[in-house]
């Protein structure tokens, strides 16, 4: 591979699709691979223990937490989710990008640690498409939808500490975008519209909110 490989971050909202371009981005390259994070949490149908996750319980966490294993992790939803430091290592000697999909605050620790990480934050085209691909899943309760719509709150807020923002509105031009970036073509994006983008998607997900807590209200009297 010609350019640089270098470890290639992407944060966004929860059902941004990001797992999706993760995935799309590995599938049929050698230039890039998928790093595997540990998790404690349970592994949901047609995920594959050691592809999509290494399914740990909570002591084997803290055993690789206090082994100094992992280069970040994070309490995401009540559970914990980290990288390991291997999953970097083998892709810089293979020479090949390792696409990390993880949230927010595990960007962050990258960012700290990782001078050539390519921090990239995707955001929904729309409220409409993040609703639908949230419930879609079929997995999830109106609670859960709530607390994933929670924390996507919060994690909007910090689009302006990412370095290169991208609209999930059409696959596979994003994934050429997410490409160009990682092979250095793009200069660090000025995040003003997106800032503005990300504003509204805020205040489209506190009214769902609302509605949803008004519904709830009404229900239980
Ligand atoms: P899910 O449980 O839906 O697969 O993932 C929940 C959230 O945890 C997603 O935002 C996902 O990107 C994030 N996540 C997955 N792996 C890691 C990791 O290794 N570290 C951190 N900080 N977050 C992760």
């Amino acid at each position: 591979m010609s350019e640089r490989a270098c470890p290639v971050v992407l944060a966004a909202p929860s059902g941004t699709g990001k797992t999706t371009l993760a995935h799309r981005l590995v599938g049929g390259s050698d230039s890039y691979v998928f790093s595997v994070s540990a998790t404690t949490r349970g592994q949901r149908s047609g995920e594959v223990d050691g592809e999509d996750y290494n399914f740990v319980d909570r002591a084997g966490f803290e055993a690789m937490v206090a082994g100094g294993e992992l280069v970040e992790w994070a309490q995401v939803h009540g559970q914990l989710y980290g990288t390991p430091w291997s999953e970097l290592e083998r892709a810089a000697l293979r020479g090949e990008h390792v696409v990390l999909d993880i949230d927010v605050q595990g960007a962050r620790q990258i960012k700290a640690k990782i001078a050539d990480a390519k921090l990239i934050f995707v955001l929904p085209p729309d409220v409409d498409t993040l609703m639908g691909r949230l419930t879609g899943r079929g997995s999830e309760t109106p609670e859960t939808v709530a607390r994933r719509l929670r924390t996507a709150l919060e994690e909007l807020q910090v689009v302006e500490e990412f370095d290169y923002v991208v609209v999930n509105d059409e696959l596979e031009r994003c994934l050429d975008e997410i490409r160009a970036i990682a092979a250095g073509h793009v200069e660090p994006t000025g995040t003003d519209g997106a800032l503005e983008w990300a504003m509204t998607l805020r205040r489209e997900i506190s009214r769902i909110l609302a509605e949803q807590y008004a519904e709830y209200a009404n229900t239980h009297p």
